[in-house]
């Protein structure tokens, strides 16, 4: 047993996002409110420590992002004139429908009411976050950057801390020379804000079994970039949304030669459009006078296994619109991360003997709206108000911090939340009858036709590689240009990713065989096209020299690629994979996200 610091504090936040942040800064001024208005009653500021996996705070944030002001203004209500990051208020909108070859504007009465963001902010939510790290540091709360969360510490009913992520383990799992056990940190209450899919959340979860009787969460995969354009060719504050291409086939399109593949600089692919008709849009937001963030929102709950959201990215930017609007710009950086779409009955059970769980690993996400930020600051502060509570009576039982969740039931976010509560849930019935049943959710406040509509998780949604591809072969991909559209591996260059070589592999895949002898026949190997990093590589059958005969292939990992988008733990139909924190300060450190 290697000899491991043991740190005792009161509050361990895991995950410094803006719902860990949120959560310390609030604890921090509500009890110091406290104290001011009861001197007689002073309560002990406890002692509050936030890890970080990334190499700092902020380093591992993506979002689009279009900031809903309501968490931050109560959070920190004077945070803009408090040295916060520049942001633009959103003073134009549209959404566009995009046919293969048009951009066409929706008519404002068909626009609905949540994609509007009159009030809301254009932000780079990794330079705020980096802003909530001081504003928690000026109070006094340690924040440990480079610290990964790896093993819960449960005693009975009760998580009493977490163990960290080892330093310095070679990849044949041994101790290198600069080893050094990762410290146990015990507290009186853990809160998990790891974000989407958080790895010591997923533990927590199955070990409580803390979704029985929810919906099983559901996932859609974001791909973003952001470029640099002469001033003047995006306005600031402006904010676009797509639907149709290049997700979802227009009724008369079925397929076709896309012309923008045919071009001087491409490769035809000859006929072929999209893998299949899946959930999904894409955005563009005017960051700055010279900066644009654009992305691609894939639902994991798609059919067909050969749909590579990268690739379908890329084949948004190769849209007319798009080419035009980005010929004169260039890609400053790359990103791609998971987003917990489920909604409110996808929410787990977010506290316990010793514990909470806050903003996206806890669900607090309005997929309708694409819009996390000022729900996860509100989880956040509400389980403060619960933790408070309970350093009052030196009680940290499911009883007291239960508070959370009474909190929770009277908030704006669980308005919020439970209006929408079937959105999603209506959408992976197929975009046709989505619609429908929007409308039906619109004039219902979220009740619909069912509610609650119950929904399969994103794998079993998979089908069977032969249900798209009778002839066993995927549609011809066209290559990138290299300018435009990228290939995975220098796409992961502008992400800035970093893993140390020498470590164990992060991603467990347990049974390889299984890769070669089912995934192959059955689903194609999924991981190859879904996973936004090629971090899963399928080589290829080769000849067998003497026997003359072909192997089967295998499965080749690529970790050190790995942007800790965790699609690859949430969407392999055989659950084989398993994503884990690979050491500390490793995966990707994010420009301006
Ligand atoms: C592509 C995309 C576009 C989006 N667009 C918008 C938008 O326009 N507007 C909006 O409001 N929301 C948007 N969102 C959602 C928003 O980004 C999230 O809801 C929000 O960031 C979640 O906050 P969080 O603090 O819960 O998690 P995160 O922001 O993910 O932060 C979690 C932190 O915990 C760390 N961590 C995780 N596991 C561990 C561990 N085991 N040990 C130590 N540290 C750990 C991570 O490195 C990370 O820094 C978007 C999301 C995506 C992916």
């Amino acid at each position: 047993m290697p000899d491991r610091e043991v740190l005792d504090v009161d509050v361990l936040i895991v995950g410094a996002g803006p719902a860990g942040l949120a959560c310390a800064i609030n604890l921090h001024d509500i009890i110091k409110q406290h104290n001011n208005t009861n001197p007689d009653k002073a309560l002990k500021q406890p002692t509050i420590y936030v890890i970080e996996k990334g190499v700092s705070v902020g380093a591992h944030i993506l979002s689009g992002a279009v900031m809903d002001p309501q968490g931050l203004d109560e959070l920190i209500p004077d945070w803009k004139h408090s040295g916060s990051p520049p942001c633009h208020k959103v003073d134009s909108e549209e959404i566009l429908l995009l046919t293969h070859k048009r951009a066409v504007p929706l008519p404002a009465p068909l626009i609905p009411p949540y994609l509007h963001n009159k009030g809301n902010y254009i932000i780079s939510l990794g330079e705020m976050t980096v802003w909530l790290g001081e504003q928690a540091k000026k109070r006094g709360i340690e924040i440990l950057e480079g610290v990964p969360g790896a093993e819960l510490i449960v005693e009975g009913t009760k998580v009493a801390g977490i163990r960290c992520a080892d330093l310095g383990v070679g990849k044949d799992g041994k101790p290198r020379s600069t080893f050094q056990a990762g410290a146990e940190i015990r507290a009186k209450v853990t809160v998990f804000a790891e974000g989407v899919r958080g790895s010591m959340t997923k533990q927590l979860v199955r070990y409580f079994n803390l979704d029985n009787d929810r919906n099983p969460q559901t996932y859609a995969l974001g791909v973003k970039e952001i470029w640099e354009l002469p001033e003047g060719a995006f306005p600031a504050g402006k904010v676009i949304h797509t639907l149709g291409f290049p997700l979802q086939k227009g009724p008369l399109e079925g397929y076709y030669i896309q012309e923008a593949d045919l071009g001087m600089f491409h490769t035809p692919i000859g006929v072929g459009l999209t893998a299949t008709d899946s959930f999904g849009g894409s955005w563009i937001y005017g960051v700055d006078a010279t900066h644009i963030s654009i992305g691609l929102v894939v639902g994991l709950d798609y059919k067909d296994p050969y749909l590579d959201p990268q690739y379908e990215f890329s084949r948004f930017k190769t849209h007319p619109y798009m080419r035009k609007l980005l010929e004169k710009g260039k890609l400053v950086s790359y990103g791609a991360k998971a987003i917990a779409e489920g909604g409110y009955y996808s929410m787990p059970r977010f506290y316990g003997d010793g514990f909470c769980i806050v903003g996206e690993s806890a669900g607090f996400l309005n997929a309708a709206r694409l819009k996390g930020v000022h729900l996860v600051i509100k989880s956040g502060m509400l389980a403060a108000q619960a933790i408070m509570g309970a350093i009052e009576k030196q009680d940290f039982s499911s009883k007291t911090l239960g508070r959370y969740e009474d909190y929770f039931q009277t908030s704006w976010a669980r308005e919020e939340l439970y209006q929408y509560r079937n959105w999603r849930a209506g959408y992976a019935e197929g975009l046709a009858k989505g619609a429908v049943l929007d409308l039906a959710q619109r004039a219902t406040k979220g009740k619909g036709f069912t509610d609650p509509m119950k929904v399969k998780s994103d794998p079993e949604m998979l089908e069977r590689f032969s249900v798209h591809h009778p002839d066993h072969q995927g549609l011809a991909r066209f290559m990138p240009d290299g300018k435009l559209t990228l290939d995975k591996v220098t796409d992961v260059f502008h992400s800035g990713t970093n893993h140390a070589e020498d470590q164990p592999c992060h991603l467990k895949v347990p049974d390889l065989d299984l890769c070669v002898q089912r995934c192959t026949e059955e689903f194609g190997n999924p991981c190859q096209h879904f996973c936004p990093a090629a971090v899963y590589e399928w080589i290829q059958p080769t000849k067998v020299a003497d026997i003359g005969t072909p192997d089967k292939g295998h499965l080749q990992i690529n970790p050190g690629n790995c942007v800790h988008c965790k699609t690859c733990d949430i969407k392999d139909p055989y659950g084989n994979i398993t994503w884990t924190v690979p050491e500390g300060g490793g995966g990707p450190r994010y420009n301006k996200m």
